[in-house]
């Protein structure tokens, strides 16, 4: 049978994909459609057929901090590509589409010798991603450099918000669910290669240090107030405990690891007895960075 998208252009559609290749934890079922787009004309047609037809949907980009329920995704997810992969370059404006990875973006800048993001070195979602989050590390984020950001929202109109229209706090804006980030420009300042290139390798070799290696979210509960999650899951004795095959890092207290075959329900049962425990033992809540895709 056809699917409702069949007609547009700039698109690839894959009927009962299974999401959980595209996301760094390894869990979670299959999307009902998953669709690379390759233009905002495309985008725009599948958030028309969306409507009209009253399929979900939601934007993917690398992954990184989102965990999908075992029952998968019954609707559209959306992986910008093609034009949204752009970057662009006007002196210090970089103009960069929703699909840039972080880590090209960064190559970028550094060769143009632009700095400013070494910061952001070492997280390996998109631009897109970053921004919807306000994705940061060593006390920077992203929404620091954000000039403006160019969203489609659910009717398909473009719309262009300036910095100081968005409310950027800690790993969070106000962006609703239903916008699609197409572009954003970020300004960088002028910077040696030198001094760029040796700011990069000391935050990733900080992060080879604290970082687990394996499939992860990476940190899994957003830092409390003047705490550190890590810290607090740590001294409740919970590192290394598990719920099939899902564990708590026992090199960083704030990781939650697929050992290989894990599910979600494994993640999610795991996730709410750190809570309840360091809730009990701390008096504080811990309240997930990790977006559940359900
Ligand atoms: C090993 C590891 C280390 C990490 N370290 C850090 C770190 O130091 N700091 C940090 O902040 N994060 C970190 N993360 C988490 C993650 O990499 C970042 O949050 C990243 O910015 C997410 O980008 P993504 O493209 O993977 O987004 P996804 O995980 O694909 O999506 C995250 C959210 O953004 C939305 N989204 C994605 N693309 C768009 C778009 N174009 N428009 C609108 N919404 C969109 C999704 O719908 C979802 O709600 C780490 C993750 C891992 C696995």
């Amino acid at each position: 049978m056809k699917h409702p998208f069949e007609r547009i252009r700039g698109i690839r559609v894959r009927e009962c994909e299974s999401l959980s290749k595209y996301t760094s934890l390894r869990v979670g079922g299959e999307a009902r459609y998953f669709i690379y787009v390759d233009s905002k004309r495309a985008l725009s047609r599948i958030l028309e057929i969306s409507r009209r037809d009253r399929i979900r949907y939601v934007p993917i980009g690398a992954g990184t901090n989102v965990l999908v329920a075992d029952s998968g995704y019954d609707g559209a997810v959306l992986k910008l590509s093609g034009a949204f992969k752009r970057i662009r370059r006007k002196e210090s404006l970089f103009r960069c589409g929703g699909g840039v990875l972080i880590e090209r973006f960064l190559r970028e800048a550094t060769k143009a010798g632009y700095g400013g993001g070494e910061f952001l070195a070492g997280i390996p979602g998109t631009l897109g991603g970053a921004v919807k989050g306000n994705a940061g590390a060593f006390g920077h984020a992203v929404g620091e450099l954000v000039v403006d950001v160019h969203l489609m929202d659910e009717h398909g109109l473009e719309l262009v918000r300036t910095e100081s229209e968005i409310v950027f706090t800690y790993r969070s804006t106000d962006i609703d669910h239903s916008s699609i980030i197409t572009a954003v420009n970020l300004r960088l300042r002028k910077e040696s290669r030198k001094v760029i290139r040796s700011k990069i390798e000391r935050n990733l070799s900080i992060r080879r240090v604290r970082q687990p290696i394996g499939y992860s979210a990476g940190s899994f509960f957003k830092n409390p107030p003047g705490r550190a999650a890590g810290e607090l899951i740590d001294i409740c004795g919970l590192k290394g405990m598990s719920v099939g095959d899902a564990e708590v890092s026992r090199k960083h207290g704030n990781y939650i690891m697929n050992r290989g075959h894990a599910r979600a329900a494994d993640v999610l049962e795991l996730a709410e007895r750190i809570k309840k425990v360091v809730r009990e033992r701390t008096g504080v809540a811990l309240e997930e960075e990790v977006r559940l895709l359900s």
